[in-house]
């Protein structure tokens, strides 16, 4: 039977943890509640004043780089669905944008995962439980934007290290595969987390 990370949630301490975000823009951490980042007073609504107009709608895949081709999306797509056989709650967005390096690419993430409409039939409890990882063509750079109800699943350095496992196919050329890799990785800390979470039997 698949995990069911809602149901494991009663069980877990860990929910406790979960109550403390990080901040999307300086990884500090936010007690629940707090709409406002108390290291860098960061809040959501800054990201309304830096990329101003409206996002384009969070398609699964939001290749605006061009950097997917049609055999591409096929693999990501092939590897997404294996992943929602395991994990049925998660749901993946992948953009590919090409900006200047010196535009925050998590910020940029972030206004994207938040402020875009949802493309039916997706809700407002999936888009919570959807991970955005968006690629920036123009300098490799790579971010990683899990809505709130994924967020507490994987830690920013659990991230940071899935993330790494893209980056030896991605400096190839095989952008498909660097997704492929990153949804494995993903999928592989998942089920650890998992097992940790799981109450033991005594
Ligand atoms: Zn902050």
């Amino acid at each position: 039977m698949s995990p069911q990370p809602e149901t494991a949630r009663r069980h877990s301490s860990r929910r406790t943890k979960a109550a403390h975000l990080s901040c999307p823009a300086c990884h500090g951490a936010i007690t629940g509640g707090a709409s406002r980042c108390p290291s860098c007073q960061f809040t959501g609504a800054d990201t309304m004043g830096m990329f101003p107009g409206n996002p384009p709608p969070l398609l699964p895949i939001l290749d605006v780089a061009n950097v997917w081709n049609v055999a591409d999306v096929k693999l990501i797509e092939n590897a997404c669905a294996s992943f929602r056989k395991r994990f049925p709650q998660f749901h993946w967005r992948f953009a590919a944008v090409d900006q200047p390096p010196t535009v925050p690419l998590n910020l940029l993430g972030f206004w994207l995962l938040n402020t875009a409409t949802l493309v039916p039939p997706e809700t407002q409890h999936d888009r919570a439980w959807t991970v955005l990882l968006i690629l920036n063509r123009s300098n490799g750079n790579a971010a990683v934007i899990p809505g709130y109800a994924a967020e507490p699943w994987i830690t920013d350095l659990g991230w940071r290290d899935i993330l790494r496992s893209m980056r030896e196919p991605w400096r190839m050329g095989d952008s498909g595969k660097a997704v492929v890799a990153f949804l494995s990785a993903a999928q592989k800390t998942l089920e650890r987390e998992w097992k940790n979470i799981r109450p033991t039997k005594s």
